[in-house]
């Protein structure tokens, strides 16, 4: 006869499989939050600042039954070739010796990932990067190394910087201060992230960095874990503003690990938010850092330091553009 504390067991046991169960078909089936306009939260796509173009690049790729990893990409390279994008790619503003020099990274539903620093003349550093994911056994790859593997891969050697760049760096000269700008333009680095239709995640960022920065910085935007990161278990997340804030933090990775911990992503982006001001907080007064996150049921979250940054988010056949809240009041 069984005992009471195999019943017992076995009750728990049973339970345990219930709930296992229930986790796995939460897994794949909407619940009633997943549903925003009579269609499920995903795909979605979302990209820093008003990066409508980006996104709605990646949409027709999602839309399609596409992977989010060619949608990241076809967004970021929507900016990079955008001249009067002054921080991403072509029109780039150029270090203080008025070379172009960029940053860009890629990640995939599978945590693989590439990345490119301090590459000089290629219009399209992100897709630099998915080749040295795909095609090599390393993650980055710098300066003339990568514009090496890039040339050996076809990509066309281009002058990115622009007469108006030039123009903005020889009047740059005239005081030769580096002051990072809040919000340059409210169009800035793109960090970009998608869920597809299979609920498949990726992301992407690429920039040309901070204007007029030193010869040889690279920033938060070409390393996996501070300017993007992407776990498909969870959800993923992108960054922009001051990269020496985000790599002292690991903003990225930090949010994915929020949400890993049942974060919604709002709240995980706020954590990395307020991480920075705790740490470093005469450097995030006086500056901007913002980030976007989606996690694997395309909830979205958004936040800065500093009121003054958006962010695009195409989902339910809508492309629109928020303001994100902020941490601090102008
Ligand atoms: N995060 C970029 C960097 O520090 C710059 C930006 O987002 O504008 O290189």
């Amino acid at each position: 006869m069984p005992s009471r504390r195999l019943f017992l067991k076995n009750t728990l046991l049973a339970g345990t499989g219930m709930l296992a169960g229930i986790e796995l078909w939460r897994q794949w089936l909407p619940f009633p939050d997943d549903v925003v306009g009579g269609s499920t939260r995903w795909p979605a796509v979302i990209a820093t600042w008003d990066n409508r173009k980006a996104t709605a690049a990646a949409w027709q790729i999602l839309s399609a039954g596409g992977r989010a990893l060619d949608a990241v990409e076809a967004g970021a390279r929507v900016a990079e070739a955008d001249p009067n994008d002054t921080s991403v790619g072509y029109g780039g503003l150029p270090d203080r010796d008025g070379n172009v020099t960029l940053d860009a990274c890629i990640m995939d539903e599978f945590g693989n990932a590439g990345s490119v620093t301090y590459l000089q003349h290629i219009k399209h550093p992100v897709s630099v990067a998915r080749r040295v994911m795909e095609k090599t056994p390393h993650v980055i790859l710098s300066g003339d190394g990568a514009l090496e593997f890039a040339l050996s891969e076809g990509f066309p050697k281009e002058n990115l910087l622009t007469e108006e760049a030039r123009r903005a760096w020889e009047a740059w000269k005239v005081k030769s201060e580096y002051r990072p700008v809040i919000n340059s333009e409210r169009h800035d680095t793109i960090g970009i992230v998608a869920v597809d239709a299979q609920r498949r995640l990726s992301g992407a960022c690429s920039t040309s960095g901070m204007a007029f920065k030193m010869r040889g910085r690279v920033g938060d935007s070409p390393i996996i874990g501070a300017g993007m990161f992407v776990d498909n278990e969870v959800g993923a997340a992108a960054a922009t503003g001051l990269g020496e804030l985000v790599l002292k933090t690991l903003g990225s990775f930090l949010i994915v690990e929020e949400m890993r911990r049942g974060k919604h992503p709002q709240k995980a982006v706020e954590k990395a938010i307020r991480r920075i001001a705790q740490k470093y907080p005469q450097q995030a007064r006086e500056n901007q850092v913002g980030f976007v996150a989606l996690d694997r049921r395309g909830r979205h979250g958004a936040f800065s330091l500093q009121p003054g940054f958006n962010y695009a988010l195409f989902q339910a056949e809508q492309n629109l553009v928020f303001e994100a809240a902020s941490l601090f009041a102008r």
